[in-house]
């Protein structure tokens, strides 16, 4: 085997992540790598912290991208926030729900679960009656990217304020995509990862934390030396007498490829890229409904970043999932747990939530289904239009 070169297939990202990356974050990516204690670096990691702040829309002092996967976001919010014994309400309403309630059982914390079933919202009447009885922490999912689901927030942090417990908030799928004003909704610390709504690659997780939260960090002992906030804040947020302290080595060229990432958000504006995903996600829903691929969410409950639709009788999953992707190079993804085989997860993701895309999907599927793929490359259209 030759480790000389490598080559990589031309693929069409329209699955639950990682998403399309631009070339202009390529290019910044490929940048010179400089070093992590470099003042040049330091300036660029202010520039982000900035426009993670913006995108996040809050004034957290702490908005970083933590060094690892969306998944290391999770793992830092629980290691710095949950104590073993808390009380902590967790919604599940997906895989990614799921994932919490065992990471927070492995912090040793109480889980009091609140369910509803894959493809629904949680009832907030379900996480406010969880509530009434003292309790640490309140765990959400905002974008379910196993359903497509997006969890409404109104309220929860109210009902965490009457405990003095904290609001936490998993918006992987929703950052820069779907409408979530962090402040407004009371959260006091969520993650987020850069490979869905943001177009990077994966292998940082935006992080922000307020200062209900801080104030408990500095409470008690952190058992991940790794994740410590206390630790990697002195390596984050420059104090002005005071030179950055090494922790762990950042992610230099990751970090250059999510600068450019947020300077995309910020050129856009982030609610003219809100409105795009909706349109983006309506219009698709629209075609590939001419198709006969229905919606998975409720009207209202749709996830305007990741649409999740349920293949018609006779269609089995594999049978067109893997050539469209090994012939057609385009990417999509199947159902997880109770809905393998049943749904399939087409990403409306930052570069992915454009018309041109949207088509080549939407011929591609019509044509291996046999629907009417004409008729459905109009609704696309009509629904751009709209
Ligand atoms: C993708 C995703 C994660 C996990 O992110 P990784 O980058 O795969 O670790 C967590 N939560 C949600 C909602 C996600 O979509």
């Amino acid at each position: 085997m030759s480790l000389a070169t490598i080559t990589v297939p031309e693929r069409l990202l329209l699955g639950s992540g990682p998403s399309p990356v631009p070339q202009r974050i390529l290019d910044a990516l490929a940048l010179p790598t400089i070093g992590h204690l470099d003042p040049a670096f330091g300036a660029l990691m202010d520039d982000v912290a900035a426009g993670l702040r913006a995108t996040f829309r809050t004034t957290n002092a702490v908005a970083i991208p933590v060094s690892g996967t969306g998944s290391a976001g999770m793992e830092a919010m629980v290691a710095n926030l949950v104590r073993p014994g808390d009380r902590v309400i967790c919604g599940v309403h997906g895989l990614f729900g799921e994932r919490m309630a065992d990471e927070l059982a492995r912090h040793g914390a109480t889980v009091v679960r609140v369910e509803a079933e894959w493809g629904r919202a949680i009832p907030l009447t379900a996480l406010l009656a969880a509530a009434e009885e003292p309790f640490a922490a309140m765990f959400v999912v905002h974008a379910e990217t196993s359903t497509g689901v997006a969890q409404p927030l109104d309220g929860l942090a109210d009902a965490c304020r009457a405990h003095d417990a904290l609001l936490l908030v998993d918006c992987v799928t929703s950052l820069g995509g779907h409408p979530l004003d962090l402040d407004a909704a009371g959260v006091d610390a969520a993650f987020s990862g850069t490979q869905k709504c943001l177009n990077a690659p994966p292998g940082l997780a935006p992080f922000t934390v307020g200062e209900r939260a801080i104030a408990r960090i500095e409470d008690g002992r952190v058992p991940s030396w790794y994740f410590d906030l206390s630790l990697v804040l002195g390596y984050w947020l420059k104090k002005p007498d005071a030179a950055r302290a090494y922790h762990h080595t950042a992610p230099i060229n990751l970090i250059y490829a999510l600068a450019e990432a947020l300077a995309i958000v910020h050129e856009e504006g982030l609610e003219a890229r809100w409105a795009r995903h909706a349109v983006a996600h309506e219009a698709l829903r629209d075609a590939l409904g001419v198709l006969g691929l229905e919606r998975l969410a409720p009207e209202g409950e749709q996830l305007h970043s990741l649409l999740a639709v349920r293949l018609p009788d006779g269609v089995e999953d594999a049978a067109v999932r893997v050539p469209l992707l090994t012939e057609d190079g385009i990417e999509i993804s199947g159902g997880l747990g109770p809905l393998a085989g049943k749904i399939w997860r087409i990403g409306v993701m930052g570069e992915g939530a454009r018309v041109e895309p949207q088509e080549r999907l939407v011929r591609a599927l019509g044509s291996r289904l046999g629907g009417d793929t004409a008729g459905a490359v109009a609704a696309l259209h009509a629904g751009w239009a709209a």
